[in-house]
């Protein structure tokens, strides 16, 4: 942690060795690299505010440190998926993006004019879009680049490149303009990730997030010197230029993108952390909720650092979106989160404190681990839901932590299984970004069920145990690009445990956990008829028959001799979907004994039969609820008398708040438009 301390006199440095020298002026953060430092960016870009419109000049250095001999590079322009509505996300949002209309005036593009190698040596002529994902000869997202000469492994090259980029208006997709606002993401022509002997640059899709690897990254940022500008990594200089601008010079190292947002009305507001300065840039209709986004900032920082490791970086900014650009809310890059709120909004819906949680998380799984977000996007939005459900109910739970408004309470994690029950079993958790049935698939098994299958694991392994996989899983990955085995080995290794029973069905099947109590008696047990009956051999206490009919006897033997009085009681429970998982059963009598019995759920059914001189209540199948994966918790109780006895509060609450905002007709539209924008 060093380095955080020492940060202030390096950039001192930096700032001194730039004013000194200009070549190489290069603050240096970390003196050891955090990480292979692959795909490193010079920048400069400026803003023309009118047009919207970027003009930029890149310099990438890039190593080849794949044992390959490489002849073509590959390259996204993220911004060519608003080009026009033939390109591949258009084509598969219909022009709908988390809740955004694209407006029909406001389109954006991404062109590169020269493409040429440090020799000078032009290969603008060599580019060639290509359609790795769906042949859409209309999409121009991704672009090979045939080189002149073959690239031998740790060779580098450096390619310089000029664009031009026009912002989306209003913001679409996470990245645009609206009025002086301008949140500018996915904006540079960007190398994708040579790996497993190919490069792996899929285009830019509807339903997909990013895969980069690292590098350091110097850009300089010029917009009119009334802005304010906020920026991935930290800001070396602010530099006044005759033209009524300012070029603001941003630096950053072991970042994987580089995002940057300018307004002349920001207000500024600051903290600090654990040695983490944080700075949130609000609206100024919002200002007033500006010290609300600097506490949630150290809540999540603090948060994450002491459950799931070291952030390493020294800063955090958050930006809060203009009013009418919700479509850059709830937004991720290297060091710069955005989030999103309204004017008034109350301290009860914990809407502001939720997206910063989820937005810094994805500092850790998106950021830190940077796995593959086009074709295992859970490993980055499921595993920051389940951190995401972990922090707000610690926080602000474990009764609302979401919602306490009203006398209204709803957690988080409620909101998560809601939209998991929609999509439950149309695919597989891991699928690529754009092979699920729909929408709803994606996000569900992208966020929700990933939410719900790691919290069913954290209450099958216990807090501790779940701590330590996640803590040594951040350690073992960071910088690495994990893949899902890689997280499952370590879930299998730190747990001692072989779970892949667990994984293979929660994350590469359809299949639907389901238990359910199916049936519950008691009666008086009957004086023997017939021959030889005699009520002194009165079966066991308790009796277990699974659907392979083998028996368990457990629990004591009565005290027997018919006195007093004996009842006879049963208990069936079914497995009604194709997902085994251990669980628990509870009995209750009328004396107030409980029975708890544990059934490893391979059967179809089993049979719980018990003699007592009491009679049963009622009975429940994972009575705590630590079965999030479970898609009916409605049918885990039943009661004897039709009394509804033994639906335990907890569910009778839910139930009766499932039903409340399932008739409300716009429920769904706003669950769908809050969750989609994380
Ligand atoms: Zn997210």
């Amino acid at each position: 942690m060093f380095h955080k301390h020492r940060f202030g006199q390096l950039v001192a440095f930096g700032v001194v060795a730039i004013c000194c020298a200009r070549a190489f002026a290069q603050p240096i953060l970390f003196p050891t690299p955090l990480s292979p430092r692959l795909a490193n960016y010079d920048i400069s870009v400026r803003l023309d505010t009118k047009n919207r419109l970027l003009h930029g000049s890149e310099t990438l250095t890039w190593f080849n440190k794949s044992g390959d001999t490489i002849t073509e590079l590959q390259f996204h322009l993220y911004l060519n998926a608003f080009r026009n509505s033939q390109s591949t996300f258009m084509k598969e949002s219909g022009g709908t993006s988390r809740g955004n209309e694209i407006d029909p005036e406001g389109w954006g593009f991404s062109e590169v004019n020269k493409i040429s190698l440090a020799s000078g040596e032009d290969l603008t002529a060599r580019m060639e879009f290509i359609h790795p994902d769906d042949d859409n000869a209309e999409d121009k997202t991704v672009f090979r680049l045939p080189l002149p000469k073959p690239l031998r492994p740790l060779d580098s090259i450096i390619v310089r490149l000029d664009f031009t980029a026009k912002l989306p208006q209003p913001p679409f997709a996470r990245t645009g303009a609206k009025e002086e606002y301008f949140f500018v993401g996915q904006w540079f022509p960007k190398i994708g990730v040579y790996i497993d002997g190919k490069w792996n640059c899929h285009q830019f899709h509807a339903n997909s997030e990013f895969f980069a690897d690292y590098g350091v990254y110097n850009v300089h940022i010029t917009v009119p010197e009334k802005n304010i500008v906020g920026a991935t990594g930290l800001l070396v200089e602010k530099k006044t230029n005759a033209d009524g601008t300012a070029t603001h010079f941003y630096h950053a190292e072991d970042v994987h993108d580089f995002a940057w947002t300018t307004s002349p009305e920001y207000v500024e507001f600051t903290g600090e952390v654990q040695d983490v300065k944080i700075r949130v840039l609000m609206q100024p209709d919002h200002a007033d909720q500006g010290l609300r986004h600097v506490e949630a900032a150290k809540t999540a920082v603090e948060c994450f650092q002491n459950w799931y490791g070291d952030y390493p970086y020294p800063n955090l900014t958050v930006v809060d979106p203009r009013r009418g650009a919700f479509g850059s809310g709830g937004m991720e890059y290297p060091t710069l989160i955005t989030a999103g709120t309204f004017y008034g909004m109350p301290a009860g819906l914990r809407f502001v404190e939720n997206v910063i949680i989820h937005e810094f998380g994805h500092n850790f799984w998106y950021h830190l681990l940077a796995s593959n977000e086009f074709e295992e996007s859970w490993m980055d939005e499921g595993i920051n839901t389940y951190t995401e459900m972990q922090i707000m109910n610690d926080k602000y739970g474990p009764d609302g932590d979401m919602l306490d408004f009203l006398g209204v309470k709803i957690n988080t994690g409620q909101l998560h299984r809601l939209r998991y029950l929609f999509n439950a079993n149309y695919d597989p958790t891991v699928r690529p970004a754009w092979g699920y049935y729909s929408g709803g698939s994606y996000g569900s098994n992208s966020y929700s069920k990933p939410g719900m299958l790691l919290t069913t694991l954290h209450n099958y392994l216990g807090q501790e145990t779940m701590l330590k996989v996640m803590r040594t899983y951040v350690e073992r990955w960071r910088f690495k690009h994990p893949q899902t085995r890689d997280f499952v080995n370590v879930a299998n290794e730190v747990s001692g445990q072989d779970l892949n029973w667990f994984f293979d069905q929660a994350l590469f099947s359809n299949a639907v956990l389901d238990y359910s109590v199916d049936r519950v008696f008691t009666r008086a047990l009957k004086k023997g008829e017939g021959y030889d009956f005699d009520l002194s051999t009165a079966p066991p206490d308790s009796t277990m028959t699974s659907g392979k009919s083998e028996k368990v006897k457990t629990g004591d033997s009565v005290e027997a001799k018919g006195k007093p009085k004996l009842y006879e009681s049963g208990i069936n429970i079914r497995r009604l979907g194709a997902f085994k998982f251990p669980v628990e059963v509870v009995a209750t009598f009328e004396n107030g004994e409980k029975v708890r019995e544990t059934w490893d759920g391979q059967e179809l059914w089993k049979k719980l039969r018990y003699t007592k001189p009491t009679k049963l209540v009622s009975a429940t199948v994972d009575p705590e609820q630590k079965i999030m994966l479970d898609v009916n918790f409605t049918n885990n109780s039943k009661a004897v008398e039709p009394s509804g006895l033994g639906l335990d509060k907890l569910s009778a609450r839910w139930l009766f708040w499932m039903q409340f905002l399932l008739d409300q007709p716009e429920f769904i539209n706003v669950l769908t438009a809050i969750t989609s924008l994380f």
